[in-house]
């Protein structure tokens, strides 16, 4: 009876685990070797792939059939730079004083779903109050749909620097936040922050090496740390694990970043060609983030939208970072596909594709900068970043062929997260 009992437990519990869904592809992009194959079938098994077959593949009794014959695969999309809490808007700069966490925590639900329905399976948040984590929990309990969150809670600055959160405020609201709040002064104080991050939770360190243009702020763009500060977060961080990524405008805080050790600068707007060298030699990424550098100068343009020390950094800083992407793909800088998504509205994250071809990166890299590159940046590239079987099943689909029109990624129509479909068109 006992022996019974249990064949019956085997015999359906592997009925219900060996869940097969046949995929079927008319075109499916290879991220590994840059080549889009035709009539492709990919075999899910549960929320892996368990192999990718040449043909399109009868479908076994009792699998599920999913028909991408008209369209083109590719990976699951990671963008490595975004800001899931919140987006854009004329209010944004009140908000904190009149959202509460937990209203902050229901609108990024929101966010989360948008940017997941666009294509983004996974996404590295780079600044927030710290529900970006709660956030990151969430999705992977299931709570709540979105992206596969790698999330550096609250980012690190130094004193009235471009992430110091009381900037602007009236001197009694503005206080004296420390490395708990991320603001930080000397390499002590930079330690403890990133030990704080680690313990609240956080998968990356974001720090912002140089001014920035949404903050109420003077300078867009001076170096607001000293290289021994930088190399104290870059060494706290490494034994922790944890990825670096320095927001950076101007070249002085650039090079002092680089120099340090940290493996992405964010839009790098004023890179000069010497950076762009030393940025080989560290083997340090460039995420460059055009999309939100275009938002923030069309935004500019609308009287009141942004407060007035803003207004003129957006106008001049923001119209750069395209032309700047151009010169260091060309110098053969290293490229992460990142957004600042939140900068401009959350899923309109792949408008930055056909912003890279035009600045004269290949289609094919753009989609590989957004999906192999990122998965092994992140140390996750056993599990994700392409096609292959053993990996997570996070699988798009676009309706033409990116290669020949980069702008279909703008509009993705089938997304597997995890072996779920999301969303199918
Ligand atoms: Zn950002």
């Amino acid at each position: 009876m006992k022996n019974i009992l249990l064949a019956c437990l085997i015999f359906f519990s592997s009925s219900v685990l060996a869940q097969q869904t046949y995929i079927h592809c008319g075109k499916l992009i290879d991220v590994e070797d840059g080549k889009v194959l035709n009539d492709m079938t990919i075999v899910v098994e549960n929320n892996l792939i368990k192999s990718v077959k040449k043909g399109l593949k009868t479908t076994p009794e009792g699998a599920t059939l999913i028909d991408l014959s008209s369209k083109t695969v590719m990976p699951g999309l990671f963008d490595m730079h975004v800001h899931i809490e919140g987006q854009t808007s004329k209010t944004k700069y009140m908000d904190k004083f009149v959202k509460n966490d937990a209203d902050v925590a229901f609108e990024s639900t929101v966010y989360a779903k948008r940017t997941l329905m666009a294509g983004f399976t996974s996404v590295r948040d780079l600044g927030g109050s710290g529900v970006n984590t709660s956030l990151r929990d969430a999705i992977k309990k299931g709570y709540v749909v979105g992206p596969t969150i790698y999330s550096a809670g609250k980012s690190i600055a130094t004193t009235g620097g471009h992430a110091d959160p009381t900037n602007g405020y009236k001197d009694d609201l503005m206080g004296n936040p420390g490395p708990k709040e991320g603001v930080i002064n000397g390499e002590a104080e930079a330690r403890q922050a990133v030990r704080q991050r680690y313990k609240n939770g956080a998968d990356v360190i974001k720090i912002t090496a140089t001014g920035g243009v949404l903050s109420v702020a003077k300078s867009g763009q001076n170096p607001q740390f000293f290289e021994d500060e930088l190399r104290a977060i870059v060494e706290t961080a490494n034994d922790y694990g944890m990825l670096t990524a320095a927001h950076a405008h101007g070249d002085e805080g650039m090079q002092r970043a680089i120099r340090a050790g940290i493996k992405t600068i964010e839009h790098g707007t004023l890179m000069s060609e010497e950076t762009m060298e030393l940025m080989k030699q560290y083997d340090t990424y460039y995420v460059p983030t055009i999309t939100a550098g275009k938002t923030v100068a069309e935004l500019a343009e609308i009287p009141g939208y942004y407060p007035e020390l803003v207004v003129p950094k957006a106008k001049e800083i923001g119209p750069k970072i395209q032309n700047t992407f151009s010169k260091a793909y060309k110098k053969g800088v290293k490229i992460a596909f990142g957004t600042d998504a939140g900068v401009f509205y959350h899923g309109e994250n792949g408008r930055e594709f056909a912003y890279m071809v035009e600045a004269g990166m290949p289609a094919i890299e753009t989609i590989q900068s957004a999906t192999l590159v990122p998965a092994s940046l992140l140390k996750v590239d056993n599990l994700y970043g392409s096609i292959k079987a053993g990996k997570i099943a996070d699988i798009i689909a676009v309706d033409d062929n990116p290669l020949e029109d980069i702008k279909t990624m703008e509009s993705v129509s089938f997304v597997m997260k995890g072996g779920e479909v999301y969303k199918n068109e």
